[in-house]
């Protein structure tokens, strides 16, 4: 049973070796492309010292082994590799092909091609040799193939110090010819995308000084130039006689990419505020970057040279995206569109890198990511920058909003001082009016009575004197002092005087008229003035006044004090210099009244009246 299961694992493997022998390739008109790389076998060439001739002398053409893939995708690596397939022309004219190997950064591709007497023909392209050299000027490796009549095996020797990858299509001319249009066609329009958004950028960097723009710009050119590099068009049209530059340049160029991106990053994300454990990594990447680059240079052989940025790529883009996305998840909003652009850009571009170095499969979609990526790169650049300058807008409002309420807060509290200021100085100044009345007061009142005192007395006589005799209007004066008031004080004490005064004053003012005048002249000596009265009526005053007095009594302690007062009228006349000569008259009428025996009222005589 065993032995019947193992003869068919055999079998089976028979079988699928069978399966596996190269495919013959029939050569038909009207054919516009086949792949020829799915029909043939390659082999690989570690030293690279095998010739055509080792191979067909049998031996080494043994390690040969079908492709069965669309393309070869070793990575970087030093071999050498040749490919064997064979094509069958069923008609009888030679069928013209071309080879075509769309891979532009090839080193050498030799072409062994047989002819119908089975003699090989070498031909040699690849990018170590000029531009000028190739039979057709396009950035990928044309050979022109004429398939003789019959059955013919080809062979193929390809190396290449970058990443080893290479379909192998057979075209048809005319096809061929409208294929590359359309390839010229979308990187025409590719390059223009790219040329606009570097020019926009590099304006509005102009304008605003941001360095974020300045790095973008960077940016673009420095993926532009790698592209270019990559795709040849860059080898075609700016140094076609310089292959070893070209071959240079693209390892020059990725690593500006690289440190491009990340500076752009770092910039835009404002890692070294936002995010400064990551800001440091990145530094860090970048030293590895920089030191890598100088160290492949000095000392790395080519495929060590080429590879290295290729690798850098694999760490670079994480690390850009951790960085991006940890700065969107802390809340910054302007990096949104921003972020996803760059995002787009550097998967592009790792998707590509993965399909140069074997890791993805070759498909149009994988090959060209990077493309891709740059343009929604720029497309989402648009949205980020839209975005942007509605937050500038935003927060410029916000701003000015601020500064208005601020403004406002600012003259409301101003005005608010100010009526504060105001209220206080209009206090002060009540306070000190109240104050400067007080004392005003006080400076023409008599502290023990309350009435007017003797410098009060002489300002209103002066006026009410200058005032009658202007208006010819009747003035008297009635002027009287306390009788034996020596005695009250000698007997019952000064208080007790100083009631008596007290009481004398109160006597006076609810005696007299609102328009009279009262005022403590002496010790306890009172005048009153009596405007619009004529001195007949002045005495009749005094008498009722004399009266008063007579009843009133004074009180003090348990004191009942009685007391009088000797009274003395006078009149003011046209002729009478000031008030001085009324009260000098009035004093004269007051003596006589002592005279006469005191508690009585006198008019002046006529003799003090001239
Ligand atoms: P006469 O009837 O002639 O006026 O007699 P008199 O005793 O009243 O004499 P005189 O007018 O000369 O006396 C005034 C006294 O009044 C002298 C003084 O000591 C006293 N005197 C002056 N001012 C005051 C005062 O404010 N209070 C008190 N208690 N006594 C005063
Ligand atoms: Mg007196
Ligand atoms: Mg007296």
């Amino acid at each position: 049973m065993i032995r019947r299961l193992c003869w068919l694992v055999l079998l089976c493997s028979q079988l699928f070796c069978v399966g596996a022998l190269a495919e013959v390739l029939r050569i038909v008109p009207g054919q516009a492309v086949i792949n020829v790389h799915t029909a043939a076998e390659v082999l690989e060439d570690a030293p690279g010292r095998l010739s055509l001739q080792d191979l067909l002398a049998g031996g080494a053409a043994e390690g040969f082994k079908p492709a069965h893939s669309a393309l070869s995708s070793f990575g970087f690596t030093r071999s050498a590799y040749w490919y064997r397939f064979t094509l069958d022309n069923p008609g009888t004219t030679p069928q013209r092909r071309l080879l075509v190997l769309r891979t532009p950064w090839l080193d050498t591709v030799h072409l062994y091609a047989a002819d119908s007497r089975g003699d090989f023909h070498e031909r040699l392209v690849g990018d170590d040799f000029p531009f000028s050299a190739r039979e057709h000027p396009t950035p990928a490796f044309v050979l022109d193939l004429d398939v003789p009549p019959g059955r013919h095996t080809h062979y193929l020797r390809v190396s290449s110090r970058q990443a080893f990858m290479t379909p192998i299509e057979l075209w048809q001319p005319e096809a061929f010819q409208v294929e590359e249009q359309r390839w010229a066609a979308y990187y025409g329009m590719f390059y223009g995308i790219l040329l606009v958004m570097v020019l926009y950028n590099g304006l509005i960097w102009l304008w605003t000084r941001e360095a974020n723009y300045a790095w973008y710009c960077l940016y673009l050119l420095a993926f532009s130039a790698m592209n270019a590099s990559y795709s040849g068009f860059a080898f075609q049209f700016f140094w076609p006689d310089s292959p070893r530059w070209s071959n240079w340049g693209h390892t020059v160029f990725i690593f500006a990419f690289q440190v491009t991106a990340t500076l752009f990053s770092m910039t835009f994300l404002e890692s070294k505020t936002r995010l400064p454990r990551l800001h440091r990594v990145l530094q860090g990447f970048l030293a590895l970057l920089l030191a890598c680059w100088l160290g492949v240079t000095l000392w790395g052989d080519a495929v060590a040279y080429n590879a290295a940025p290729v690798h850098f790529i694999f760490l670079g883009t994480p690390l850009i995206l951790a960085a991006g996305l940890s700065a969107w998840r802390c809340g910054y909003r302007a990096a949104r569109f921003f972020v996803l652009a760059t995002m787009v850009s550097l998967s592009g571009a790792l998707c590509t890198a993965l399909t140069v170095s074997g890791f993805l499969p070759y498909t149009f979609a994988t090959f060209h990511a990077a493309e891709f990526g740059i343009l929604i790169d720029v497309v989402l650049l648009s949205l980020a920058l839209g975005d942007r300058i509605k937050l500038l807008r935003d927060q410029h409002q916000a701003a000015q909003q601020a500064m208005i309420q601020q403004k406002l807060q600012a003259s409301e509290m101003l005005a608010e001082a100010n009526a504060a200021l105001e209220r206080t100085v209009q206090e002060r100044t009540a306070e000190l009016a109240r104050a400067r009345d007080e004392a005003e007061r006080m400076a023409r009142t008599d502290g023990l009575t309350g009435v007017a005192n003797r410098r009060c007395f002489e300002e209103v006589a002066t006026r009410e004197v200058a005032r009658a005799q202007r208006y010819k209007q009747p003035l008297s004066m009635i002027l009287f002092d306390i009788d034996l008031f020596k005695q009250i004080n000698d007997n019952h004490g000064h208080a007790a005087g100083d009631a008596v005064i007290r009481a004398a004053a109160s006597v006076v003012r609810e005696a007299v008229r609102e328009v009279d005048f009262v005022a403590r002249v002496g010790g306890e000596e009172f005048a009153i003035l009596l405007p619009g009265i004529h001195q007949a009526q002045a005495v009749t005053t005094a008498e009722r006044l004399r009266e008063l007095i007579a009843e009133r009594v004074a009180s003090h302690e348990a004191l009942r004090l009685n007391f009088t007062a000797s009274l003395g009228v006078s009149e003011c006349r046209a002729d009478d210099p000031g008030f001085g000569a009324l009260l000098h008259r009035a004093d004269q009428a007051m003596y006589v009244a002592k005279q006469r025996g005191r508690n009585r009222v006198a008019v002046a005589p006529e003799a003090a009246a001239a």
